[in-house]
C-alpha cells in the first residue's frame, strides 16, 4: 500500500518505518524542515533502540522517504495516517491545531478514496471534526478511522511489531478491511484486532494510560504512608502484585511519572468530564498525588539538610523520564532541577542518552555530562530520577571518593538499603525505611 504518515516524531517514525518495514510504501512528512532534513541524511532525531536500522533499511530498500510536502504525500496515498503532536493546553484539553491543520490539508488534497487514520492521542469526538472539516472541501469518499498507538518510548519498535492489540474504530466495512490487510503481517500468530466504533477507539487510549497512571498514584500514596507508618513499600510491592488479580506491572512507586503522554492524557480527560459535567474524581487525585511526588526528593533534601539548600551541590542521575529514551517532556528529573535550581543549588546531571536535549533546555545553569561519575565530582548528595540499567551496580566506592558527602536520594528505589548501609552512605528511597550511618 501506499501510505502517508504525518507527522515525524516518536509515534510516526516508528510507525512509518515498521510499516515501510513490511513492504508499503511510505512518506513520513513533517513541517519540521530540519528534522526532515536529519531524516535525509541518515540521522535520526530522537533515541530509541532498533529504529535506525530499521530506517536505514527501509531507506535503502527505496520503500521510507522523508519530505516537508505534505499536500503531495496526501495525494500520492492510500492511507494517511495523522501522527502529530497533541499538547497540552493552558486549560488541560488537548491541543488540536496540528491535527486540525492536516485535515484541512488533506480535505484540499483528496483526489480519490483514502482512509484516513488517527494515531495521534485524541479526546473523544475528534474523529468526527477531522470528517466534517475534510468534507467541507470535497465531495469525493473517505473514511476517518481511529486507531490509537500504545508503544511505548524505549520498547517502541518491538510494541509496534508485536501488539498486544490494535484498536480500529471505524463503521466504514471498506476502511476496515484495507486496515485489516495492513495489520496482517503484525499479527500472524494470533487475531490481535479488536474493532470497535470510532469514539470507542478514541476513549480506550485515554482509559488505558488513566488506568496505568492510577496504578503509579496509589503505589505512591501507599509509598508516602509505609515511609510514615515504618514499613518497606517494596515488600508490600511484592505482596500486592503476586496477587493475580492485581498483576505485578505498574507498582513501583517513585518520583511521580512524566513523559509526553500520561500527564497531558490525563489532564485532557479530566477536561472532558468536566465539559460533560463528569468531574473523574479518580483522576483528579491520580494527578494530584503526582505533583506531589514530583517535589519528594528536593523535600527528602530539606528535611536532610535544613531548610535553605543554596550553595549546595547536587548530582542528578537520569534526565529523561524513563530509560531508553531521550524524552525530557514532562519528566520530573526536569522538574526537580527547575526546583533545585530556584533554591540555589548547583546541579550537575548525567543521562546516557538525553544529554544533548538536556543542554538545549537547561542551558549553563546546569552541567550535563554523559559520564554519571563526572557528574558526582564534589556533589553534596546524589539524587538518581532514571533507572537506566548502567546506575543499577555503579561502583560505590569510587563514587564515594568523588563526592563531598556520601548521600543518595535514590527515586527509584534501585538500591539495597543493607547495602547502602554497609558502604557507610546515608541513604534515602521511596516508601523505605532511610539508612542513616551512626556518627562515629
Ligand atoms: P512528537 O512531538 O514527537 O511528534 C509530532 C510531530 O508532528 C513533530 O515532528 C511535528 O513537527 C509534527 N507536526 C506538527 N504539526 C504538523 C503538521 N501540520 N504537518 C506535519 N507535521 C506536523 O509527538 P509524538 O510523541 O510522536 O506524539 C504524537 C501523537 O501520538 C500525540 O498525540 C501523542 O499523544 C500520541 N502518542 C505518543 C506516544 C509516545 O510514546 N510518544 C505513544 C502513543 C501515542
Amino acid at each position: 500500500m501506499v501510505i502517508c504518515m504525518v507527522g515525524t516524531g516518536y509515534v510516526g517514525l516508528v510507525v512509518g518505518a515498521c510499516l515501510a518495514g513490511s513492504g508499503n510504501q511510505v512518506m513520513c512528512v513533517d513541517t519540521d524542515a530540519a528534522k526532515i532534513e536529519m531524516l535525509n541524511q541518515g540521522l535520526l532525531p530522537i533515541y530509541e533502540p532498533g529504529l535506525q536500522e530499521i530506517v536505514a533499511h527501509n531507506r535503502q530498500a527505496d520503500r521510507l522517504h522523508f519530505s516537508t510536502d505534505v499536500a503531495a504525500a496526501v495525494r500520492a496515498s492510500q492511507l494517511v495516517f495523522i501522527g502529530v503532536g497533541t499538547p497540552p493546553t493552558e486549560d488541560g484539553s488537548a491541543d488540536l491545531q496540528h491535527v486540525v491543520a492536516v485535515a484541512h490539508t488533506i480535505g484540499q488534497n483528496l483526489n480519490g478514496y483514502k482512509v484516513i487514520v488517527t494515531k495521534s492521542t485524541v479526546p473523544v469526538g475528534t474523529g468526527d471534526r477531522i470528517r466534517q472539516t475534510i468534507a467541507s472541501y470535497t465531495d469525493q469518499p473517505f473514511a476517518v478511522v481511529s486507531n490509537p498507538e500504545f508503544l511505548k518510548e524505549g520498547d517502541a519498535v518491538q510494541d509496534f511489531l508485536k501488539p498486544d492489540r490494535i484498536i480500529i474504530g471505524t463503521d466504514d466495512p471498506r476502511a476496515r478491511s484495507i486496515m485489516e490487510e495492513l495489520y496482517a503481517p503484525f499479527q500472524r500468530t494470533s487475531d490481535r484486532i479488536l474493532f470497535v466504533d470510532l469514539r470507542s477507539a478514541e476513549m480506550t487510549k485515554y482509559a488505558a494510560n488513566a488506568m496505568l497512571a492510577t496504578r503509579i498514584s496509589f503505589m505512591n500514596d501507599i509509598a508516602w504512608l509505609c515511609e510514615a507508618v515504618g514499613a518497606d513499600v517494596t515488600a508490600v510491592r511484592r505482596g500486592l502484585g503476586s496477587d493475580p488479580r492485581i498483576g505485578s506491572k505498574f507498582l513501583f512507586p517513585g518520583v511521580g511519572f512524566g513523559g509526553s503522554c500520561f500527564p497531558k492524557d490525563l489532564r485532557a480527560l479530566v477536561r472532558t468530564g468536566r465539559e460533560h459535567d463528569r468531574p473523574m474524581a479518580i483522576l483528579e487525585a491520580v494527578i494530584q498525588v503526582n505533583e506531589r511526588q514530583k517535589n519528594l526528593l528536593v523535600d527528602k533534601l530539606r528535611r536532610h539538610f535544613g531548610d535553605s539548600l543554596a550553595g549546595l551541590t547536587v548530582a542528578v542521575w537520569g534526565l529523561a523520564f524513563k530509560p531508553g529514551t531521550d524524552d525530557l517532556r514532562e519528566a520530573p528529573a526536569v522538574h526537580t532541577i527547575q526546583s533545585l535550581n530556584d533554591l540555589g543549588v548547583r546541579v550537575r546531571a548525567a543521562d546516557p542518552v538525553a544529554t544533548e536535549r538536556a543542554r538545549a533546555l537547561f542551558g549553563p545553569q546546569v552541567a550535563c555530562f554523559v559520564d554519571e561519575y563526572q557528574a558526582l565530582d564534589g556533589a553534596d548528595a546524589l539524587l538518581v530520577m532514571t533507572e537506566w540499567s548502567a546506575y543499577r551496580q555503579p561502583d560505590f566506592p569510587r563514587m564515594k571518593a568523588i563526592m563531598a558527602q556520601a548521600v543518595i536520594l535514590d527515586g527509584r528505589n534501585i538500591y539495597s538499603p543493607s547495602k547502602m548501609r554497609e558502604l557507610g552512605f546515608t541513604y534515602y528511597a521511596v516508601g523505605r525505611p532511610p539508612v542513616v550511618p551512626d556518627k562515629p
